[in-house]
């Protein structure tokens, strides 16, 4: 008996439970890795918690700190697996922000030589554009003080 939330309609969370298959990759207490099942690049991995949350807000700190502790070890493998020399780390909350699936993840995703950030082939990137805009110094400072009130 888990003493995590799941969901049993939740396919990370069949997943967890060895009801659907995956490519495993690591797994402790708190957390499993395992291939993404549509990679962007070879190596593309899913670092998600064992236990059903929707998104990195309502995961408990001890749940995120054993996501963010293994970070550096799997990039570690999967970049000496692959041969990859960079990758991004991406993890979508909300449908606004791309998530599809509604179980916390982190996804992250060797790129190559010749890997363009602006105009990937499949199976060989990540698109993102970075239409950054111009900070108002004004608005920042009251902006940050009210992030700061709520933290
Ligand atoms: P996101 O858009 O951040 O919600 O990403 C969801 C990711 O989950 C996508 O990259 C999918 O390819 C991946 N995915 C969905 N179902 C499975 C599955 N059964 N096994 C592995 N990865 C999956
Ligand atoms: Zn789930």
């Amino acid at each position: 008996m888990s003493d995590y939330p799941t969901d049993p309609n939740c396919i990370f969370c069949k997943i967890v439970a060895g009801e659907i298959l995956c490519h495993k990759l690591y797994e402790d207490d708190f957390v499993l890795a395992f291939l993404d099942i549509g990679p962007l690049s070879k190596g593309h991995t899913l670092v998600i918690p064992k236990g059903h949350y929707e998104t990195i807000d309502q995961v408990p700190p001890e749940v995120a700190a054993a996501m963010g502790r293994i970070v550096p070890a799997l990039s570690k493998a999967i970049m000496q697996a692959t041969g990859a020399k960079s990758w991004n780390l991406l993890q979508n909350n909300g449908s606004a922000a791309g998530q599809v699936v509604p179980h916390v993840h982190l996804h992250i995703i060797p790129r190559f030589a010749g890997d363009s950030r602006e105009t990937p082939t499949t199976g060989n990137g990540l698109p993102f554009g970075w239409p950054a805009s111009e900070i108002d110094h004004a608005e920042a400072g009251e902006l940050a003080e009210t992030i700061r009130n709520n933290a």
